[in-house]
C-alpha cells in the first residue's frame, strides 16, 4: 500500500500552512490516530546539563553499544503510514560515530523514502560536527531560551555535578550563536524552541527577538512542565503563562513562524481569557497551535534497547520492544488498551484538537475527565 494514501503528499515546503508533524492530520485521513511518526533516542552522553532538561535523569558519562542500524531501519521499513522521524538525545551528535554511523543513514534512508526528518540538538560543538547533516536533515531543533550568555551559563549547567567555568560556558554561548547563523545561511531550516518557565516568562520578547537575529524560521514555544529532572522547579499558574504568550505575540516579528505546542488552554474551559487567547491563536499572521504528537501519532525507540516509549522521557514505562514486535502492532496496543491514553484520548473536529499531553493533564487538571467534555468556545 502506498504509505501515504489518506495523507496529503508530503512534497511541499514545511511552514505554517503545513506541519507533518501534527497528529490532526492523520487522525482526519483516517478517523483514528495512526503511528506515522518515529522518535529515536540515538544517545544519552550531552556536554551539557540543563536545568530544565526532560531526559536529564537519563544522561551519562559512558554508554553501550547501539542495537543494529539495521533493525532500526526494518522497523522503521514495517511503518504504514511513516511520515515523520525525530532524532534526540543527550546531544545526538556528541559523538563523531554516531553521527556518521546513525545519524546520517537514518536521514538519508528518510529523504530516499520522502519522509521528513527532524533532529535535536544543542549546536555547541564545533561547525564541521553538523555540516554533514545539511544535505539530509529538514529541521533543527535547538532549545533558547536566553537573553546573555549569563543565561547560559546559568541555565545549562545547573545540574553540572562540577562548577563550568563561565569562559567556558560564554565560548560554548558564541559558539551555538554563530553555528545557528551559518548553518540557516546554508540553508539549513532551523527552529529555536524556548519554554515557558519561571525564567523566562518575562524575557521571550527579547529571547524572541535573538532567535529571529540569528536567522531561525521558526520560533517554537512550549510551557514547561515538571518532569523527572526539572520536578522541583517552580510552576507558572495558568495566567501566568496566559500573560506570557499575550506579550510574546505583541512583541513578536510577524513574518517568522511561530509554533506553540503542548499549551494548556482548550476550548471545552469554559474562562472567557481561554477563549480569547485562542482565538488570537488561531487567527494571528504566521502562528500556529500543534497537537501534542507524543502517543497520538508518535513513539520514542531507544536505540540502545530498542525498547519503545510514549516519549523521551521515559516516565511512562517501555510498552513493546522492536525486536520482538512491528511498530504498528506495539501503537495499537498502546492506543487501544494503555490506560494512560484512554485518559486524554479526546478529539473536537470544531476546535482542531485532540487532547491534552499526559503531563499537562496532571499538572493543571488532576481532576477533570476530558473524555466527556466538549469543546465550547471556537
Ligand atoms: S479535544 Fe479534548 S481537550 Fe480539546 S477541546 Fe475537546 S474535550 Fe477539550
Amino acid at each position: 500500500m502506498n504509505r501515504y494514501a489518506g495523507l496529503a503528499a508530503v512534497d511541499s515546503a514545511i511552514g505554517p500552512g503545513k506541519d507533518p508533524w501534527d497528529p490532526i492530520h492523520s487522525l482526519r485521513a483516517f478517523g483514528r490516530h495512526k503511528l506515522t511518526s518515529v522518535e529515536m533516542t540515538v544517545t544519552n552522553l550531552c556536554n551539557m546539563r540543563c536545568e530544565h532538561c526532560a531526559v536529564g535523569d537519563s544522561l551519562v558519562f559512558k554508554e553501550p553499544e547501539h542495537i543494529p542500524l539495521e533493525l532500526m531501519l526494518n522497523a522503521l521499513d514495517q511503518v504504514e503510514h511513516l511520515q515523520t522521524i525525530s532524532i534526540t538525545g543527550g546531544e545526538p551528535s556528541f559523538r563523531r560515530k554516531t553521527v556518521e554511523e546513525v545519524i546520517v543513514p537514518l536521514l538519508k534512508y528518510a529523504k530516499s523514502k520522502g519522509i521528513r526528518s527532524q533532529m535535536n540538538s544543542n549546536l555547541t560543538l564545533d561547525y564541521e560536527r553538523y555540516e554533514p547533516l545539511l544535505p539530509y536533515l529538514d529541521v533543527m531543533h535547538i532549545s533558547f531560551n536566553y537573553t546573555s550568555a549569563l543565561d547560559f551559563h546559568e541555565v545549562g549547567f545547573a545540574r553540572n555535578p562540577h562548577p563550568v567555568n563561565e569562559d567556558v560556558a560564554y565560548k560554548m554561548y558564541n559558539k551555538m550563536i554563530d553555528n545557528t547563523r551559518k548553518l540557516s545561511e546554508a540553508g539549513m531550516f532551523i527552529s529555536a524552541e524556548s519554554m515557558i518557565n519561571y525564567r523566562t516568562h518575562r524575557k521571550l520578547p527579547e529571547i524572541h527577538r535573538l532567535i529571529v537575529e540569528m536567522g531561525c524560521q521558526r520560533h517554537e514555544v512550549h510551557p514547561m512542565y515538571a518532569a523527572d529532572f526539572a520536578e522541583n522547579l517552580p510552576k507558572l499558574s495558568l495566567d501566568e503563562i496566559r500573560c506570557a504568550i499575550s506579550d510574546l505575540l505583541d512583541a513578536r516579528d510577524p513574518e517568522l513562524w511561530m509554533l506553540f505546542g503542548t499549551l494548556p488552554f482548550f476550548a471545552c474551559n469554559d474562562h472567557s481569557s481561554d477563549a480569547e487567547l485562542l482565538r488570537r491563536l488561531r487567527t494571528e499572521k504566521n502562528v500556529t497551535v500543534r497537537n501534542d504528537p507524543d502517543g497520538r501519532n508518535r513513539v520514542n525507540v531507544n536505540m540502545f534497547t530498542g525498547d519503545v516509549f510514549v516519549t523521551d522521557f521515559a516516565a511512562i514505562p517501555s510498552f513493546g520492544n522492536i525486536k520482538e514486535r512491528r511498530l504498528d502492532d506495539i501503537f495499537d496496543d498502546w492506543l487501544d488498551k494503555h490506560p494512560l491514553n484512554q485518559r486524554v484520548n479526546c478529539y473536537c473536529e470544531a476546535a482542531s484538537c485532540c487532547g491534552p499531553n499526559l503531563l499537562v493533564a496532571d499538572m493543571y487538571y488532576n481532576n477533570v475527565d476530558f473524555k466527556t467534555r466538549k469543546a465550547i468556545t471556537l
